[in-house]
């Protein structure tokens, strides 16, 4: 039955109904906030309100209980008001400052369940997407590597003890719908072979102009091949032109492109969407190909790890991970993060044959 108001009840009701009391009155209103300790922000009001947030970790994907046993704590001391961000963290919140301790206790009961954290200067929780679980496309699995990486880097959501914040991000393919092309440490799943074609599927299953057109790099072409005797319309992909991106999968399912050996995972590194210190940036390729170690991607984990502790042992406060790659020079930074350089590793390889100081603002 549809909504009162409402002209359908398609689509999520409003948000404002979700609001616990405190941010509904104080919407527009709110002046500052502070960190009081890692993993609980404290928002001032111009109507001298507060409200304090315990932040959280939590994985993407959970179960019906653990949803259940999440919304109980809300129950018990948020008045049933819960949020989740947009990197899987949850949120509660509470309206003084003498329910903080008493949710904290709580918490804490379950051991490491509902770790407090990913404040400030640490590592928050890692924006990912889907990867093996749901989408079609994926050069990796997305949680599987994100829990690995995050059981190792656990201290570091804890505390905020590094020069500034770390965003790290993962996308299971390079269509990125992962937020990778502007973090910290950017994970990237990654193709290297072209689409096969199976010529026995594709006349039932491919509408073929679809998956011509689909092609960003014109690479898909119209072609002729026999099945059982006969001649069939299929196509075929010119191999120098493909970026493994695979788009034309998406339109046409007789065109994989995943492959156990040539699917692995790229580490970009150095790019932001804050305004401090310097402008927003691209986060640069800088490890071109790590395996797909299943289950617990112990090379990803490892480069990940060395980049943030080179990171945090070199940079100045308030430098986020590509501010202090500009400041010391990418050169050093591979030396420091014990990183190959490869022709593959920045923008203007083509000149890297001896060295990649192609400008004269390089630093060394
Ligand atoms: Fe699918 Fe690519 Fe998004 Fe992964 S990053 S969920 S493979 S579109
Ligand atoms: Fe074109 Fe991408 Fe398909 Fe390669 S994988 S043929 S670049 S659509």
């Amino acid at each position: 039955k549809p909504m009162d108001g409402r002209i359908s009840d398609l689509g999520p009701p409003h948000y404002e109904q979700f609001f616990p009391a405190v941010i509904k009155e104080n919407k527009g209103k709110w002046l500052w906030h502070e960190i009081t300790q890692p993993g609980v922000l404290m928002h001032k009001s111009e109507t001298g309100a507060e409200v304090y947030t315990v932040r959280v970790g939590c994985a993407r994907l959970v179960s019906v209980e653990y949803i259940r046993e999440v919304c109980d704590i809300a129950d018990k001391h948020c008045d049933g008001y819960l949020r989740f961000t947009t990197r899987n963290n949850i949120e509660f919140m509470v309206d003084s400052k003498d329910k903080v301790q008493p949710l904290l206790d709580t918490l804490a009961t379950y051991g490491t369940k509902y770790p407090v954290g990913g404040t400030g200067a640490g590592v928050t929780n890692i924006v990912h997407t889907q990867g093996w679980v749901h989408c079609h496309t994926p050069a990796t699995d997305a949680s599987g590597v994100v829990k690995a990486v995050m059981d190792e880097l656990f201290d570091y959501f804890t505390s905020m003890t590094l020069p500034a914040q770390v965003r790290i991000a993962l996308a299971c393919c390079l269509n990125m719908c992962g937020a990778v092309h502007a973090s910290d440490i950017a994970i990237l799943g990654i193709h290297r072979k072209p689409p096969m074609i199976d010529n026995k599927r594709i006349t039932g299953v491919c509408e073929l102009p679809l998956a011509i057109a689909s092609c960003p790099l014109g690479a898909v072409k119209p072609a002729k091949a026999e099945i059982d005797g006969k001649e069939i319309k299929t196509v075929k992909v010119n191999v120098d032109r493909c970026m493994f991106c695979g788009n034309c999968y998406t339109m046409c399912p007789a065109m994989p492109l995943a492959d156990p050996e040539g699917d692995g995972i790229a580490i970009l590194v150095g790019g932001k969407v804050s305004n401090r210190i310097s402008e927003p940036k691209f986060s640069k390729l800088v490890i071109p190909y790590l395996p797909n170690n299943t289950p617990r991607w112990p090379e990803t984990v490892q480069a990940v790890k060395k980049i943030l502790e080179a990171y945090a042992a070199d940079a100045k406060k308030y430098e986020r991970i590509g501010d202090w790659a500009e400041r010391i020079g990418w050169e050093r930074f591979f030396e420091k993060c014990d990183i190959p350089f490869t022709e593959k590793s920045i923008d203007d390889y083509r000149l890297a044959y001896d060295t990649w100081r192609t400008t004269t603002q390089f630093k060394y």
